[in-house]
């Protein structure tokens, strides 16, 4: 069902979509068993790192794919992936959006320690921004970094932390000063401590993460002291648009069923598809499905030369594709009938699985405010 075939037919990039694709064959029978855990899933961590894909999140100098990480390469990965189980999805999104910041602006030495074992999927990685009181409105952390002769001392609650309990280093955003810093944290770390979360909707690797008076060498610092906010946003630039693209495979798998269900039933002696308002819901939910694809690998071509520039331009395929992954599930739901209730079916997964999109890497009334006041810049 695919639209966009001039850039994704790319030779660079069809061997990278083929190796996707034939992971998510090979994961789809465990799929939802993993996709029904808050841990990480050893089957699928193991043909993740068999299919060496997790070296498309870090530069090449440190064992990755590319010289620089390329936002159009992590979209097709995530996009086939998140079809199959969104467990894949994250354990492979996080060991860039984790480690971006460390590649960007890191010690030699912790990006020498840790980037290898990043694009292998020895280590896993985790970025802690959120807090308690401190979710869209990221200036409101209190998590601090004081100095301490040579060392770090940091303190702090994060909240909501993909990878929680599982990552082995968590890039760190706290203040320092009057700014904000950024700081690798090993997990083995002494202070260092996890709290679960209650399970939620979609299971997901998810916890709270403490610091007590944690000591870090000041080599631990990623950038310059109170620059860790323009590293936050690099991130982002780089793999917000990301999240697009896995609305879109979420809402091709979720149109693929629906499309399956009403050509096989039959209702008032034809198949579902046939009766005019269910067509129209698939019509729908397949221009959907097309135009939120086009905008996203747009976007990532772009982002590809230069993401920060493009950032507001993620934001919009974020908040399109990730809305739209939302309306086209409620649609194949409603096409499938009782069969769309189902729990533990497809669809019901994906119906589940649509709904963070639209909260995490900024929810869409917040990114709305980016867009409107770059629509309101640029219009002469
Ligand atoms: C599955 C999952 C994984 C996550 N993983 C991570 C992670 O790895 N690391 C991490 O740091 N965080 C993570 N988060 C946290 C996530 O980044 C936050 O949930 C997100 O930033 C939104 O913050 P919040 O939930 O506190 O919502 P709030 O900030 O409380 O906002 C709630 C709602 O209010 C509205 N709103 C808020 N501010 C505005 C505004 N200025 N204008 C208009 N409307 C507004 C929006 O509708 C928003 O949805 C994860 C969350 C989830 C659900």
């Amino acid at each position: 069902m695919s639209g966009v075939d001039s850039e994704l037919n790319r030779a660079e990039y069809s061997d990278l979509r083929q190796r996707a694709a034939r992971l998510a064959e090979e994961i789809e029978p465990y799929a939802a068993q993993a996709d029904a855990s808050s841990v990480v899933h050893e089957g699928i961590r193991r043909a993740l790192a068999a299919s060496e894909l997790t070296r498309v999140t870090v530069p090449a100098a440190y064992g990755g794919r590319a010289p620089s990480v390329d936002p159009y390469a992590i979209c097709l990965v995530r996009e086939v992936l998140m079809g199959t189980s969104c467990a894949a999805d994250s354990l492979f999104a996080m060991q860039g959006i984790g480690s971006f910041a460390l590649a960007a602006g890191g010690s030699e030495e912790d990006r020498t320690r840790w980037l290898p074992r990043v694009a292998a999927l020895e280590s896993l990685a985790a970025l802690a921004l959120t807090e308690p009181e401190a979710g869209s409105d990221l200036k409101a952390i209190t998590t601090r970094l004081t100095v301490h002769g040579e060392d770090l001392t940091l303190d702090g609650h994060k909240s909501f932390i993909s990878n929680a309990g599982a990552a082995d280093f968590y890039t760190t955003l706290a203040r320092e000063g009057d700014g904000y810093s950024l700081v690798v944290v090993p997990a083995d770390t002494p202070g260092v401590r996890i709290e679960p979360l209650p399970e939620l909707s979609a299971p997901h690797v998810i916890g709270d993460v403490y610091f007590h008076e944690v000591t870090l060498p000041a080599s631990a610092r990623i950038g310059a002291p109170g620059h860790g906010f323009p590293l936050v946003l690099a991130t982002l630039a780089t793999f917000r648009v990301s999240v697009a693209a896995a609305a879109v495979g979420l809402a091709d798998a979720a149109l693929r069923e629906a499309v399956r269900h009403a050509r096989t039933r039959h209702q008032f002696g034809r198949p579902l598809a046939e009766l005019g308002p269910v067509a129209g819901l698939l019509a729908d939910s397949w221009i959907d499905v097309e135009s939120s694809r086009l905008l996203t690998y747009d976007t990532a071509a772009r982002a590809r030369h230069d993401p920060l520039a493009e950032l507001d331009r993620s934001s919009m395929a974020k908040v399109a594709a990730s809305e739209a992954a939302g309306r086209v599930v409620d649609r194949c739901v409603q096409i499938m009938g009782r069969w769309g209730l189902v729990r533990g079916s497809k669809i019901e997964r994906l119906q589940r699985q649509a709904r963070p999109l639209r909260i995490y890497e900024g929810a869409t009334e917040v990114l709305r405010l980016g867009i409107a006041k770059r629509l309101c810049r640029e219009v002469p």
